[in-house]
Formats: C-alpha cells, structure tokens, sequence
C-alpha cells in the first residue's frame, strides 16, 4: 500500500498547510486534514451565511409600505389625529428602509439616524393604539412599558432592560425578530426631572431612569433578563442589541400647554409680532409643541436628543368621539354587533343612542376610554340574557333601554362632579 504523501514530509492541514506541530488540533478526514483555525473560521463563515439568509428572511417579512399606505390603514383604526398620523407614518417608513438596507449599504458615507417618536396627548386620545396598530401593518413585534414603573437600577421596581423582556416575549423569543420590533413606553412624563415640575409628587429618581433609558434609546447591546424582573446573578442574560428598535414614547404632559402659551408670548413679543400671535389657535397649543417646551417640562436634553420626532395628539370632541364609536374598523359598536350575530342575533341601534353615549363620556370625563365602558353599562343586561332566549333573533335599542340601564348602573357613581 502506497504511503500518504503527507508522511514523507510531516502531516499538514490541507486547507491552511500549516504542519501539525502549528496547530492544536488536527482532524483527519479521507482525503486530508483540517485544522482547529480553518475550522473557527468556516464556522465563522456559516453563521454569517445562515445570519444573512434569516435576516434577509426578517427583512421580508416587514411589510415596509409607503408613508402614504401607512396612513391610510391608520385610518382604518384611528379617527382623526391627521398630524399624528402623518408623522408616525414617515418615522416608521424611514426607520424601516434604514433597517432593511443591506449591511453593505449601511456602511457608506451617509448614515440614516434612528427617528425614535415622541407623542404629547392627553390620556385615551390614541397614543397606544397608533403605536399599537402601527406594528401591526408592519408586522413587526411590538411591546409596550409604563415608565412610572422603572426605577433606576439598585431600586424598588423595574429596571429599564425589563422593557426588552417583553418585547423578546412578543418575539417568542427570536432575538433577530425582537430586534427590529417597537416599542411603546407609555407616560414618560412621569419621569421628568423633579423640581422643574411642581405636580411630581412621587419622584423614584426620574432623571436617573431618564439615563436608563437613554441607553435603549441610544442603540447598544443590552444584557436582558429572559424572565424579566430583577437581574439575578444567577439569571442567563440574552443579548439584545437596540439599534434596530424603533421606539415610541407617549405621554400628557399635563400642564405643557401653559408653557408653550409662555414661550410662544415671549417669542412673540417682537416689533411685527402681533399677527403671529392673533394667529395663534389658544384651543390648541399643543400643535405648537417643541423640545424647549419638553425640556422646560423637566426632560433631560439628552433624552429629547433621542426622540427627534416629536407629534401631538388632538384632544377628542364630540363629534371625533361619535365617530371613534361607530366608524373604526372595530370600532365598540361594530364589536357588539359582532358579539351577537355569533348568537344569532341582529344588533340595532336607535342613532340617538350614539349620541347618548358620546354626551354621557363626555360628562364622566373619560374620553374614549369611557365609551367602552358606558356601553358595557348599557349592553350588560342583554349580553346576559339573550344567549339563553332561543326566540331572541332581533334586538333593537332605543334611547329609553339606554336611559333607563344607564340610571341603574353603578357607572353613574363615576359622574365628575
Ligand atoms: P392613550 O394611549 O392616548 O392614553 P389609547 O390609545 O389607550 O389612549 O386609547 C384608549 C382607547 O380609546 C383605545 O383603545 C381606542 O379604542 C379609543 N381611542 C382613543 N382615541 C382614538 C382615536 N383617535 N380613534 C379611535 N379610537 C380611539
């Protein structure tokens, strides 16, 4: 039998040929050798591949519409808000067109910031279904996190990365998909720097969370606590990198109207600036919203530094309030609707129950988060008792029914005096 030909002159890998005393591990295969450093590197060279092939596979799963289709399917869900709307969609399809250039590309001169959003609104005029609805058309995951709950780190509370648990949980746990997901971090004005807001009562260090969370926003590796909670030195952190995420933050700032009124009287002050304040809308200062007026409201400039896209939301009247009722494509009414056709039974209204509805939300100050709950209120009685009528095939409410079942529940008590 012929000898090998390495034997005459000493054993090489056959990739590298590097001699078997260089190496530290030499594995023999039928027609040759591989060494532990030529291993290391096609192994390098496969999880970039397979990285590639199920990025590229995330990437496409993104549904990256045009800001235009965007907002017309927030229409779908959102009545009114056109400012909102319009920014919201921009900010997503520049964020989402950064995220699927290829890494290439990325590297080039010019390089596209992340436009993390920032929504000034009153409580339930429809920060969090934007966001929600938003991921949604996307079709990335999205999570949302109540600031008031973060603490800095060492204290009672959340720390900041738990925000990241939950968004790894919407991921069922695929770190890539996490990685490109929203998230919405609700009433970041709880936050804000003690002392430059007298209405803070409680303040669990917000300039310190403010901090935390500038490192999320920023775009770094974070060590995140699968489980969430607190982190445990025992706990196996899963790395999350934040450069990808888009968040959203929302808040009421409530009180901020008076500051912009301020800023916008001293700015206005000027010879010739007279007609720029009877301009002025003063139903609405919030559509004149800055970062100043963030700033003065006690948000660490580094913080407004990260959310460079700043939006407000309208506060709902009337006649947006009747809408919200009937027109979304879930819209509550539509839900009951729904509820009952499963039963086999058609749901129908008086109009003036709409109306009835709207004035009393209106008068519980409750914005549209009451509508929902005036409409159990009303709808209680008959969603317990028609599943069990088999003769029940029509129902029609009046505006007497809704009188009537509003008198007697125990919603009243919420009447604002
Ligand atoms: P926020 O986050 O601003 O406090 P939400 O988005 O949670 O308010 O709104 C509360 C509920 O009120 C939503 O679930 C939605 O049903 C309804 N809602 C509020 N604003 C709107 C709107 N502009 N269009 C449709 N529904 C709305």
């Amino acid at each position: 039998m012929a000898e090998p030909k390495e034997s005459k002159a000493g054993v090489k890998c056959s990739f590298c040929e590097r001699d078997k005393q260089d190496t530290t591990v030499l594995i023999a295969g039928k027609r040759g050798h591989i060494c532990d450093r030529c291993i290391e590197q096609a192994l390098q060279l496969v999880k970039e591949e397979l990285n590639e092939r199920n990025g590229n596979s995330l990437y496409k799963s993104i549904n990256l519409l045009k800001p235009l289709e965007i907002k017309k399917h927030l229409d779908d869900y959102v009545i009114g808000q056109e400012d909102a709307k319009k920014v919201l969609s921009v900010a997503v399809y520049n964020h989402y067109k950064r995220v699927a250039q290829k890494p290439a590309k990325q590297d080039e001169d010019v390089e596209i910031e992340k436009s993390n959003v920032i929504m000034v609104g009153e409580t339930g005029t429809g920060k969090t279904l934007l966001a929600r609805t938003i991921a949604k058309i996307i079709n990335v995951p999205f999570c949302m996190a109540d600031a008031t709950v973060l603490t800095e780190a060492g204290y009672v509370g959340e720390d900041v990365e738990s925000i990241l648990t939950r968004l790894l949980q919407a991921a069922d746990y695929d770190v890539l998909a996490a990685e490109r997901g929203i998230v919405f971090i609700d009433e970041l004005d709880k936050i804000s720097r003690k002392g430059d807001n007298p209405s803070i009562t409680r303040d669990v260090s917000g300039e310190g969370v403010q901090q935390g969370l500038l490192k999320l926003l920023e775009g770094s590796s974070v060590n995140v606590p699968p489980q969430g909670g607190r982190k445990h030195p025992d706990q196996k952190m899963i790395q999350v990198n934040t450069k990808n995420i888009l968040f959203i933050c929302g808040g009421a700032f409530e009180g901020i109207d008076r500051k912009i009124a301020n800023r916008l009287q001293s700015q206005t002050l000027g010879f010739g600036a007279r007609k720029g304040l009877e301009d002025l809308n003063r139903n609405n200062y919030l559509q004149y919203i800055s970062p100043e007026d963030l700033r003065s409201f006690g948000l660490i400039p580094e913080l407004i530094g990260r959310l460079p896209v700043l939006t407000h939301l309208d506060s709902l009247d009337e006649a947006t309030l009747r809408k919200i009722l009937t027109e979304p494509r879930n819209s509550i009414i539509k839900q009951y609707v729904k509820l009952f056709d499963l039963d086999g039974v058609k749901l129908t209204f008086d109009k003036s129950v709409f109306d009835f509805i709207v004035e009393k939300a209106l008068e519980f100050k409750l914005g549209a988060r009451g509508l929902r709950s005036i409409c159990e209120a009303i709808m209680m009685d008959a969603m317990f008792e028609v599943p069990s009528n088999k003769a029940t095939k029509e129902l029609h409410l009046t505006l007497d029914y809704a009188k009537n079942k509003m008198k007697r529940s125990a919603i009243n008590r919420l009447k604002v005096a």
